[in-house]
């Protein structure tokens, strides 16, 4: 096909842990309960033209504030598949929760892809609760405004495409203006869920975490990305150590800190 887009290349790159359990991260949890640890990622789409960064993590200043294991800055993160983040010219925020739109002063010239929903949700009436407003981090919010008044905030409402094979698209639910991205390999068509589905659990056993604004939203994020994704290995979880057990290591230095999501997952178990 003269009009295919090039295949990209997608990591998860692993910047954060903590230590929870299963019935922190399910609406509907059974007695049972047992560890279930959280990761945190940020991930890279990696092209011959361009690179994207997905999500920028939070600092260890708020690591520590929230007591979560602080593994490495993006830039280190990015530095381990060779990107530099004080080059990067394109950030896709997918939501503006802590753990998604720090450290953005590491980024001076990206330009910020975020939905127009978002940016409202976050400095709009629901930050006025406590139970809306905890999972964010109000310098981290300023900064994107400090971003947008420098002319830096490329505004999405609903789908767009930002580059041949990478298109955007508004889900809500867990936040109100939530996107996950679709992107184009060489194993077809893979969706970066992010907080879409924090689990595999969440989207495979249709059973939504808990943190979030809308349910019906996030229920129909659920059959959005299993349309847009080839089959349910194209789906990557934005929280889920399984993804860095399913995947394969970017290099042999690399197990447990980066994955390569653009080839199949070595099993699915
Ligand atoms: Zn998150």
């Amino acid at each position: 096909m003269a009009n295919a887009p090039e295949p990209y290349e997608i990591y998860a790159i692993k910047y954060a842990q903590r230590n929870a359990m299963k019935a922190e991260h399910f609406i509907f949890s059974d007695a049972h309960d047992v560890p279930m640890p959280m990761d945190y990622y940020i991930w890279a789409i990696v092209g011959k033209k361009a690179s994207y960064v997905v999500d920028t993590g939070f600092d260890a200043e708020e690591a520590a504030r929230r007591k979560r294991e602080h593994l490495r800055t993006p830039a280190e993160a990015l530095q381990v598949i060779g990107l530099d983040a004080a080059k990067a010219e394109h950030v896709v925020l997918t939501h503006m929760h802590y753990d998604h739109c720090g450290n953005l002063a590491m980024f001076p010239k990206a330009k910020l892809y975020l939905q127009e929903r978002e940016m409202g949700y976050a400095t709009g009436k629901y930050m006025r609760e406590e139970v809306m407003r905890h999972p964010f981090h109000v310098e981290y919010v300023v900064d994107v405004v400090r971003a947008l008044y420098d002319g830096r905030v490329e505004f999405v409402n609903g789908v767009r495409e930002i580059a041949p094979g990478i298109t955007l698209h508004h889900v809500g639910g867990h936040t109100d203006g939530l996107q996950v991205l679709r992107v184009w390999t060489k194993r077809g068509w893979v969706v970066l869920a992010s907080d879409a589905t924090h689990y595999y659990d969440n989207i495979f056993r249709t059973n939504p975490f808990p943190i979030v604004f809308n349910v019906g939203h996030m229920l129909d994020g659920y059959r959005l990305i299993n349309e847009l994704a080839d089959s349910p290995r194209h789906v990557i979880a934005g929280h889920d150590p399984l993804v860095m057990a399913r995947f394969p290591a970017a290099s042999p230095d690399t197990k447990g800190i980066a994955v390569r999501l653009d080839v199949e997952p070595l099993h699915w178990d």
